[in-house]
């Protein structure tokens, strides 16, 4: 494992890896539940040595990541496939298109990378319960992999959340906690829960090793396409986290000499979940106050990994863009349709996004794109019935299958 030391992204102080957990101690005292997180840290690589590492030819694992692999638990997190898709290169109009997809993950998300890395933190603790909260892939994941390691998960997570999803984190023998209240509502309360009873707090952004969980699927990225750096990568956005990975993947892999320039970000948010993209655009943070969409996985009022995912589409300079529950929907079916994909709505919101950039001027046609598929679609079976109609059964003879075909639009 390359050495590090945990930095702070607002005041720049390093910690050893053993001094802290969350927060930075000094920023983090100004945060209250309500707004984005302060003080959020990030794993600072010492550079020397991973330039060494990344030329010795040691593995992504051992040079990239910043827990020991010893610790890893015995489960197949990412490695996802990536594949080129002309259909749907040809129904937008763009000329190299390719899909990064992580709903092959165990539990159907990108979220396993975070659970997988935070869960091997708490190996390499001793620690034996881990608590998040989630709208509830991050919860379905967490109960997955710690289901694997044999630990404990105790998920916060609306009550509202698709059904699916809790039937996942409920079956993996998580105990799940549902919220009478919104999904910044149950990460507030996951927040008292350890810090008053205890064990590892999963959350999103506030457990550093969230951030270097999801950027695995950066590293993966520039790998499977032959080691070069695609033009743009669309992510979907909800607390901006996988956004704030993936491009620390790419920060990592220049840092180390492997690569010159970062791939543009493109984030996509949904119209009233826009907390992100707002701030992208203006400069001035405010929190989307009803942030209602279909695509659940991206719905947050306060995200709260605002500052960095800020970052990395400025730095990286990419871009953000918004679209409509009914973009999302027509996407998911589009996406379906032209590539054999199936993916919940947040994740679809990759194919209305790049849509919206190639109109907007955004993204070149010529250029090569990647959207990354985050989430099956088997995790929100309503929105996906939402968008198309069951026939009416026909009685089990040829002539009435006949007279079905004869009369079904096509
Ligand atoms: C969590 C999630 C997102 C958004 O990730 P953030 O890190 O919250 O921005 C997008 N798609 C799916 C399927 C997710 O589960
Ligand atoms: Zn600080």
């Amino acid at each position: 494992m390359t050495p590090f030391v945990y930095r702070c992204t607002l005041c720049g102080r390093t910690y050893a890896r053993d001094e802290v957990s969350y927060l930075c101690p000094a920023c983090g005292v100004e945060y209250h539940p309500g707004m984005p997180l302060r003080g959020v840290l990030e794993v600072a690589f010492d550079r020397e040595a991973l330039c060494r590492s990344a030329n010795e030819g040691a593995s992504d694992a051992e040079t990239f990541i910043p827990v020991e692999q010893e610790y890893f638990p015995v489960f197949p997190v990412g490695q996802t496939p990536f594949l080129a898709v002309p259909r749907l290169a040809h129904e937008l109009g763009c000329s190299h298109l390719h899909v990064k997809n992580d709903a092959s993950n165990p539990s159907g998300s990108l979220k396993d990378r975070a659970s997988f890395l935070v869960v091997a933190e708490a190996l390499r603790l001793g620690e034996r319960k881990i608590a998040a909260a989630s709208t509830g892939n991050a919860a379905s994941a967490l109960a997955a992999v710690c289901a694997a390691a044999g630990l404990d998960a105790i998920i916060f997570v609306p009550a509202s959340a698709p059904r699916p999803k809790l039937a996942q984190m409920l079956l993996y023998g998580a105990t799940v906690v549902p919220v009478d209240g919104t999904y910044d509502d149950a990460f507030a309360l996951s927040l008292r829960y350890t810090a008053e009873e205890g064990g590892v707090n999963r959350n999103t952004a506030y457990h550093p090793l969230t951030i270097e969980g999801k950027k695995t699927a950066g590293l993966e990225i520039f790998r499977q396409n032959r080691n070069a750096v695609p033009d743009v990568i669309v992510v979907p956005v909800g607390d901006g986290v996988i956004i704030s990975g993936i491009h620390k993947a790419f920060c990592d892999l220049r840092d180390a000499g492997l690569i010159e320039r970062l791939p543009r970000l493109l984030g996509v948010q949904a119209e009233r979940s826009d907390a992100i993209h707002r701030f992208v655009m203006t400069g001035t943070y405010s929190d989307a106050p009803n942030p209602i969409t279909v695509a659940d996985s991206i719905s947050v009022r306060t995200p709260s990994n605002a500052f960095l995912a800020r970052r990395a589409v400025v730095d990286s300079c990419g871009a953000t863009v918004t679209v409509s529950d009914e973009q999302i929907l027509t996407a998911q079916r589009l996406l379906a349709r032209s590539t054999g994909l199936f993916a919940e709505p947040a994740a679809a919101a990759t194919v209305a996004g790049l849509q919206t950039a190639l109109s907007a001027g955004i993204v070149d046609p010529h250029e090569m794109a990647v959207l990354l598929v985050t989430g099956h679609g088997l995790k929100d079976v309503d929105a996906a019935m939402s968008g198309v109609t069951v026939p009416h059964p026909v009685p089990p003879d040829m002539a009435s299958v006949r007279k079905f075909l004869g009369s079904r639009p096509r």
